[in-house]
Order: C-alpha cells, then structure tokens, then sequence
C-alpha cells in the first residue's frame, strides 16, 4: 500500500540513492540538532526499550529537549502518537523542527512546564521524564496517570536519583543504573572516558 512508502524521509533517500535508514532505535545523535541537552544514543536506546512501544499507544516525553525520545518513539511504528512538554521556547521549536525533518510531524509539542502543562492533554500509555523531575512533578503523575501506565525516569544528579530510588521503594518497578565510557586519549595512549551514570527507574503505575 502506497501508505508505507509516504514517509518524507525514505521518499527523499530513496529518490537521492541514499543510505538506508536504520530501523532500531539509539540512532545516530547527529539526527537531532541539539544545544547539547539530548539523551546519548546508547542511553535513548535503553529508555525507549524501557518505554516499550505498542501499537497505537500515546507517549508523553517530559523534558523533550531536542524531542529525540518522542521523535524515535514515533519511528517504531506508524499508529504511535507522541507530545513533547518542554518549558524553553527555542528548544520547543528545535523540537518541532527536527520532527519536520525526520517526517515525525505529527509530535504534539506542548511549550510549557510540567505538571501544569500536562493538565488537559490526551492520556498517555507510556510517560518518559528526562527532564523537571521534582517530588511535585511525580505527586502528579501519581495521582493523575490512569493506572497501567508506563513510566520511565532518567536521573543524573543524587538529587533526582534519591527521588527515583525512594520512589522504586514505595512503588516497585526496576532501578537501572546505566554506567558507560568511551576512549579518549591519555596523552599518546588511550584510557575510558566515564560518562555520568545514569539512574533509570521502570514502572507500571
Ligand atoms: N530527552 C531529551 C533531553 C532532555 S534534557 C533529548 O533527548 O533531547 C531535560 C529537558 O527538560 C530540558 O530541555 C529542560 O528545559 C526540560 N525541563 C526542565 N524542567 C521541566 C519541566 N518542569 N517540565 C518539562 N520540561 C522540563
């Protein structure tokens, strides 16, 4: 059906003899323009095999920065439907644009903070949190989610993972702590680089 070859972006590869697109999620970070605030590849790998995407589900993507979680979300299958809730403007069109650009342009970008911008969107299936994480935000989504709904939180500060690892106590769900490093030089030779460990919790509220 000729549905299946209308994304934007196989046309104009297809048409440019270009290379294939890879259909895994964790693709390359240069995909989306960013100011720096993205989930690394490996690290959008994980949280998007966390987030488990169903047919027809609705993600919401707090903290969407370049939308990188909500844009590969809706690669994984045409029935996905995303929103994007990012306070800072020029992030909220950098969202918007790199949707445009990879044919993902029906991400729903919300501009404002969350909890208050959640307020009247369509219930989510599945909710990511990479940004805004505060003991409000998650008083919120535990009272307002419908219950089956999938969350999933990345933490970078002891802060946020306190939050997280409180939250794993009282609730359930999976605790991950992502660790990775990758070589840069030491002087002629080479040593691994660490990046922050991440904290990720899972659950099915
Ligand atoms: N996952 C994103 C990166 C997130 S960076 C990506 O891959 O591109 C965290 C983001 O959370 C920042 O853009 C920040 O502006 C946003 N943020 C901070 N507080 C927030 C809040 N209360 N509600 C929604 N977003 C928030």
């Amino acid at each position: 059906p000729e549905a299946e070859f209308a994304h934007p972006v196989c046309a104009a590869l297809e048409l440019a003899g270009g290379p294939a697109l890879p259909l895994a999620s964790g693709r390359a970070d240069d995909w989306f323009e960013s100011d720096g605030q993205i989930t690394k590849r490996p690290v959008r790998a994980l949280t998007l095999s966390a987030l488990a995407p169903r047919p027809h589900e609705h993600l919401w993507d707090i903290g969407g920065g370049s939308g990188s979680i909500g844009i590969e979300w809706l690669l994984a299958h045409p029935t996905l439907a995303a929103t994007a809730i990012e306070p800072r403007a020029e992030r909220a069109d950098r969202i918007r644009a790199n949707a445009g650009r990879l044919g993902m342009d029906r991400l729903h970008v919300v501009t404002g903070a969350a909890p208050d911008a959640l307020a009247g969107l369509t219930p989510p299936d599945a909710v990511f949190v990479g940004g805004g994480l505060d003991t409000a935000l998650l008083g919120w989504l535990e009272t307002h989610l419908p219950q089956g709904t999938r969350l999933v939180a990345n933490a970078v500060t002891l802060e946020t993972e306190a939050l997280l690892t409180n939250a794993q106590a009282r609730l359930g769900g999976d605790l991950l702590r992502i660790e990775l490093s990758e070589p840069a030089a030491i002087g002629p030779r080479r040593g691994w680089r660490a990046s922050y460990p991440i904290v990720q919790w899972s659950v099915v509220l």
